[in-house]
């Protein structure tokens, strides 16, 4: 079978992977860079935490976390253990988040509710922000009351998994083409015949024509385009996803390496507020540099025709002045200036669930609504999708993450 993948993010490039060791015939084919678009706009965490997730939802990650164990324990990636703190502002989100440690560690993940008080264990006063926080819509915690804590969770850097997952693919004899577009999908008779494809050099535009029985929507936030040249409606939406990497003054961050080491044992995990922003310990890109940390949004929230054109990069003026004060939930972080700033976009379903699996037209078959877990589901996202290139997608697969469920 004669199989072109689009977009060579996380999702195309672990596909790429998977499918590449069987008889298939596997053209991947990335109009940019791999990696570069929301992969790289990502903040690189493959979790283990999630707040109620259903037993399903638990077996997803883990298959997908599985897979991670390998890849990192065999290439030569770096991914760094710093977990995860979920943290309520009110109550009732406290009792949710105990909830879902109870279930994540009834499937082997080793997640702990913390009290109020227990949470200056990883430098959070309880308390929430100090008097002078002023976030710009008023809305400040002012008590923090409990957290979810998982120990496993990884940051890496997403470009240079999606980058690993390239090379495995091409060894595996994947044609991988970069810098090439796919302009249009081809049918004939309700079914795939090919794609169109376009490539830019200086001054010409070459296009010409991929011959294919399978096409593979792994376009990230472009999905929902090319879902409307082969006539396939989905219930796909976008979030804008805000980051900024902020650096804190070199003397703060060796005072607060002291404080840790004597009263703070845990350095801060990946911590995510009730109220959505979060901030994460490391680089941008995922490195391990103690005087930066990344603050971003996590709105994975759906809501019907919030199709964006997908254009505007500059970041809110809001979340660009309170980022310093959520950055200053990792101790010695109350100085922090922001040295970087991007715009990426979720791609969202109604369940929050990424949708897998062949559509109405034949041979057509996507991998996109990843709802801000596209990294940590990338690998099991490529076994769904082998499993629906055989057409051996099961029915629970079907029902939970099947295009036709909606
Ligand atoms: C701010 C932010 C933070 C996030 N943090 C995390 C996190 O910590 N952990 C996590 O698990 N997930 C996270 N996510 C979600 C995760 O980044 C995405 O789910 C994941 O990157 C999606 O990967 P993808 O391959 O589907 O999309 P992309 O990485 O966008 O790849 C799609 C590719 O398709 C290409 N393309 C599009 N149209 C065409 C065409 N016509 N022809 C050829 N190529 C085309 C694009 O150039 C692009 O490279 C975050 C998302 C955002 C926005």
């Amino acid at each position: 079978m004669k199989i072109v993948i689009v977009g060579g993010g996380s999702i195309g490039t672990a596909t790429a992977a998977r499918l590449g060791p069987t008889d298939h015939e596997v053209t991947l084919v990335e109009r940019g860079e791999i990696g570069t678009e929301t992969t790289a706009a990502s903040a690189g965490m493959v979790m283990r935490a999630a707040v109620e997730p259903t037993p399903f939802d638990v077996g997803l990650r883990n298959r997908a976390w599985e897979a991670y164990q390998r890849l990192f324990e065999e290439s030569d990636l770096e991914a760094e253990r710093i977990g995860t703190l979920y943290l309520a502002e009110t109550p009732a989100y406290a009792e949710r988040l105990e909830r879902s440690a109870a279930t994540l560690a009834e499937h082997g993940v080793d997640a702990a509710f913390r009290t109020s008080d227990e949470l200056t264990e990883y430098g959070i006063d309880p308390t929430g922000f100090d008097g002078s926080t002023d976030f710009d819509d008023g809305q400040v915690p002012d008590e923090f009351a409990g957290g979810l804590h998982t120990t496993a969770d990884l940051r890496c850097n997403p470009a240079a998994v999606a980058s690993w997952f390239a090379a495995c693919a091409r060894d595996a004899g994947v044609d991988v083409r970069t810098g090439v577009e796919v302009t249009d999908i081809r049918t004939r008779d309700g079914s795939v015949s090919g794609v169109d494809i376009s490539t830019d050099t200086n001054t010409v535009t070459n296009t010409t024509h991929l011959d294919a029985d399978t096409v593979i929507n792994a376009a990230g936030p472009w999905a929902p385009q090319l879902n409307n040249t082969v006539g396939v409606s989905l219930p796909l939406a976008h979030t804008v996803g805000p980051m900024a990497e902020l650096e804190c003054p070199s003397s703060a961050s060796q005072d607060a390496d002291t404080t840790r080491s004597n009263s703070n044992p845990k350095a801060t995990p990946f911590t995510i507020l009730e109220s959505k922003r979060y901030v994460r310990p490391g680089a941008a890109d995922g490195s391990p540099a103690p005087r930066r940390a990344v603050v971003g949004e996590f709105n994975t929230g759906y809501a019907e025709e919030s199709v964006l054109e997908l254009d505007e990069r500059d970041l809110p003026d809001s979340f660009r002045s309170d980022a310093p004060d959520v950055a200053s939930l990792v101790s010695g972080f109350d100085d922090a200036t922001i040295t970087e700033e991007w715009v990426g976009y979720r791609t969202v379903t109604p369940d929050g669930r990424p949708i897998v699996g062949e559509t109405k037209v034949s041979g057509f078959v996507v991998a996109c609504g990843l709802t801000g877990l596209g990294i940590t589901l990338a690998p099991a996202v490529a076994d769904l999708v082998a499993d629906a290139v055989a057409g051996e997608l099961d029915r629970e697969h079907l029902e939970r993450v099947g295009p036709e469920r909606f």
